[in-house]
């Protein structure tokens, strides 16, 4: 019957302290859970810990990842400063802390004497007569030390010892998340500073649509404050009109490689370049599936774009200069060429040369003087033009080049094209011509050229199809420029105004011109022209 009773006393007993126990990691979880500032943390938990285990002192010590020293991060109840003072790091293996960190457990002392040996000596002058240490775990590793202390020898019973133990955990998770918060915020705050400190200007969309980041340079390029931009749906955003129609359709599912890079003139003048690229990001709400958000990297390219001017003006003027004394040279070749013994081989090869770098050169000048005249509407001359006529003049024209580089040749026009076109016949042919050499130019092995007209609301389209090499994305928003050559295409023979040609013309004319390209697939290049002149 005693025994009894004393087995229900010590089952009590039992219970007691493990209830002590886990309401001693419930106040300390609650307690300390509730910050991610690392120093609150530590000295929320070294307050709690001393209270619920009823010690004078308590210390927490992390260790150096570096240099494995145990350093003590946190303490109350202490005489001397340890933590900022004079800094307590006690060497690896050392001390009591090492003993603690060896066996993985925790350890108790509860009569320190004067004489004691302390790892670091400095520790005695707290005269501490019990002391109970317990490793930190996180994520499965020893992170650091808790400590309580006591001026009073026996202090630290077994339970004591393990109800430390027990807490030890709880405080390593804390103190864990704390500071991976922390670094967390630390590499935000340097993404961040890189962000506002690049010259591009950067816009990041989120999938919603929504206006989720903008940066120094962005702002001052916009001249809209970050605040009145973020958060805001992009579509809604008080960007300016054109810019903004043109993000938005970079950044819809469908949008192709094209779309994706462009070059836009703002009201105040400053042209802009804009490359949207898309980033994958976790949905927010489904598991695992990723959701596409975009960045936008924007520059003001207006001092390019005046450079551009100065050079081209500088070269129109050189081809002025040189038509005549070009002539002159050609002329004089040809009378050279009948006053020579043209049955010399070798005179033959040095004359052949010098008429094909003369032939060369006069289409170089002859491209720039035609580039001069349509932006200078100089014998500019519309008319009512037949679209179908005008179809199968460019056909029968381009079709000797196609059947010469084995191209199959196709021309399809719609049903429900106007009539006729105000417009002047010889510019659009010549652009479509451009367009269509290009191709014969550009292409693969069996490739197929379509060249078709068809009506899109207001506005008539002319596109040049092909299925040849394609365009690098990183080329597209120059290719129209004036001497822009794809560069690793130099072997093909040209001036690189082709394609200019094409745009004055269309721009005469208050069109516009466009390409869509992919790589190994082949480009569509288009010539728009308003049905209302
Ligand atoms: P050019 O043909 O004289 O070099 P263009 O202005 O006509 O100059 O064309 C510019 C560049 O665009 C070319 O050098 C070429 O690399 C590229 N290009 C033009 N058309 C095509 C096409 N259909 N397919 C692939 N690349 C093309």
């Amino acid at each position: 019957m005693a025994d009894l009773q004393n087995l229900i006393t010590h089952l009590n007993e039992q219970v007691k302290r493990k209830t002590t126990q886990i309401s001693a990691i419930h106040i300390i979880a609650a307690t300390i859970g509730l910050s991610l500032d690392l120093d609150v943390t530590l000295d929320t938990a070294i307050s709690v810990v001393m209270n619920v285990v009823g010690a004078e002192a308590a210390g927490i010590s992390l260790i150096d990842d570096t240099t494995q020293e145990v350093v003590l991060r946190a303490q109350e109840g202490w005489l001397h400063d340890f933590v900022k003072k004079s800094p307590m790091r006690v060497p690896p293996g050392q001390g009591m802390s090492g003993e603690v960190i060896r066996r993985n457990d925790a350890i108790v002392d509860n009569n320190l004497t004067e004489g004691h040996q302390f790892a670091v000596p400095r520790f005695g002058k707290e005269r501490f007569r019990s002391i109970a240490m317990a490793p930190m775990h996180a994520r499965g590793q020893i992170i650091g030390i808790l400590s309580v202390m006591s001026h009073r020898a026996d202090r630290f019973d077994d339970d004591i010892v393990e109800t430390l133990q027990s807490i030890a955990d709880t405080v390593g998770m804390a103190i864990n998340n704390a500071r991976l918060y922390e670094k967390h915020v630390e590499n935000e705050d340097r993404l961040n500073a890189i962000l506002q400190s690049t010259a591009d200007g950067i816009l990041a969309v989120d999938q919603n649509g929504r206006i989720r980041e903008v940066n120094y340079a962005a702002s001052r390029l916009l001249q809209m404050s970050a605040q009145s931009l973020t958060g805001t749906l992009l579509a809604e955003s008080p960007i300016p009109n054109e810019l903004r129609a043109r993000l938005v359709t970079a950044m819809q599912a469908q949008a192709e490689d094209s779309d994706k890079s462009f070059r836009v003139t703002l009201e105040s003048k400053h042209e802009i370049q804009a490359v949207i690229s898309i980033v994958r990001m976790p949905s927010p709400v489904v598991g695992d599936k990723e959701e596409d958000g975009h960045v936008a990297v924007l520059q003001d390219i207006t001092h390019f774009r005046d450079e551009e001017l100065a050079r081209a003006q500088f070269i129109q003027a050189a081809a002025h200069d040189m038509k005549n004394p070009l002539s002159v040279t050609q002329s004089s070749l040809f009378t050279l060429d009948s006053l020579l013994d043209t049955s010399d081989p070798m005179v033959q090869e040095v004359m052949t040369i010098a008429h094909a770098g003369i032939t060369r050169l006069q289409r170089l000048i002859d491209d720039l003087m035609q580039i001069e005249k349509i932006e200078s509407g100089y014998g500019f001359y519309r008319e009512d033009v037949d679209l179908r006529e005008l179809g199968y003049e460019v056909s029968a024209q381009i079709k000797p080049l196609m059947k010469d580089k084995g191209l199959h040749y196709e021309f399809q026009l719609d049903d429900n094209l106007p009539s006729a076109l105000y417009i002047d016949r010889e510019w659009i042919q010549r652009a479509l011509f451009n367009y269509l050499e290009n191709a014969s130019k550009y292409h693969r092995p069996q490739g197929e050229v379509q060249l078709r007209i068809y009506r899109a609301e207001a506005v008539v389209r002319f596109e040049v199809v092909d299925n040849g090499p394609g365009i690098p994305r990183g080329a597209l928003t120059r290719i129209f420029d004036r001497f822009y050559r794809v560069e690793d295409r130099r072997d093909v023979r040209g001036s690189g105004l082709g394609l200019a040609i094409v745009k004055s013309v269309a721009e005469a004319h208050n069109g516009g011109v466009y390409v869509h390209s992919q790589e190994d697939v082949g480009s569509t290049f288009g010539l728009w022209l308003p049905l209302e002149t």
